[in-house]
């Protein structure tokens, strides 16, 4: 293997160091929720937390799965919390949130693959913070994803996310366990039983995939009816991780997010320090707006 590429200067994170940090990490504590910008070592947590805008992960800290990417740690996760949903409420309404991002590990485990959670979150939240949107950045629900849809987009989230991750041909390294179609499909059923949700979906870029490879992506995101898209670099989290194949320029993401617009999303972030949740509340926001 050849050696580990050095992070261009284009990927400057600043330290968390202010108050907005520190009164959000206590917060999260005091309701003993994980959050992913923690437990995925997200480059963006100082300028995040300072702003008050947290993704919140829900059904534990432990996932079932392992991709090659995420520095979740696997393994037996343990059972679900009821008091979780009213938390993450209060959360809401504690921290003044205009727009909320709820996520998950993935729970292979559970019969209904964590969906009910889902619900009584979304539930919790709209009666404590009603004007707060609720973003649900969702697992593939593997064979349960008809059911675990149906219950989800009852409940209507205002957005419902879900990531592809990559290109379809570096699955089985990447997010083994993971189906591209399925994912697709998760998404343009969502779409299918409520046209009044937003759907999303994102990728990281840098794991040695393709531009061309990138663009039948998006096609294929079309096809499925997805509304926004997200693009960001992809950082290894520890060197047990997956090898970043390249740092794509700041020009490169600009040019992918020209031609995604292009392509009819309706919104795009494109950036080497997107995240699914980076600045979503904001896009979101600005959206309703016009
Ligand atoms: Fe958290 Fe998302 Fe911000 Fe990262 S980009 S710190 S995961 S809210
Ligand atoms: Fe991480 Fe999600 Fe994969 Fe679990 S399913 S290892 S949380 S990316």
């Amino acid at each position: 293997a050849s050696a580990r590429l050095r992070k261009p200067d284009w990927i400057r994170v600043k330290a968390p160091t202010s108050a907005g940090f520190a009164e959000t990490k206590r917060l999260m504590r005091e309701k003993s929720l994980t959050t992913v910008c923690e437990e995925a070592a997200c480059p963006n947590i100082g300028e995040c937390w300072t702003k008050k805008h947290a993704t919140v992960m829900i059904l534990g800290d432990t996932c079932t799965r392992a991709c090659a990417f995420c520095n979740v740690k696997t393994g037996m996760p343990r059972a679900v919390d009821a008091a979780e949903p009213q938390h993450v409420a209060e959360v809401a309404v504690q921290m003044g949130l205009k727009h909320i991002v709820i996520t998950s590990v993935d729970r292979d485990d559970l019969p209904d693959g964590g969906a009910r959670q889902f619900v009584r979150v979304i539930e919790a939240i709209r009666a404590a913070a009603p004007a707060t949107t609720i973003e649900i950045l969702t697992p593939d629900f593997r064979n349960k994803a008809d059911a675990a849809i149906d219950m989800i987009v009852a409940a209507r989230p205002d957005v419902y996310n879900h990531n592809l991750e990559t290109v379809p041909r570096l699955y089985p390294t990447i997010r083994p366990g993971a189906r591209y179609y399925a994912s697709l499909r998760l998404l343009e059923g969502v779409k299918k039983r409520d046209p009044s949700i937003f759907t999303k979906s994102g990728i990281m870029l840098g794991l040695g995939e393709q531009r061309l490879e990138v663009h039948q992506v998006m096609d294929d995101m079309r096809s499925a009816d997805i509304d926004f898209l997200t693009m960001g670099q992809y950082l290894q989290p520890t060197p047990r991780h997956a090898r970043v194949e390249d740092f794509v320029t700041p020009q490169a993401f600009d040019s992918f997010a020209a031609i995604a617009r292009a392509k009819g999303f309706l919104l795009v972030a494109s950036s080497p320090l997107t995240r699914s949740s980076y600045h979503a509340g904001d896009d979101f926001e600005r959206l309703r707006a016009n």
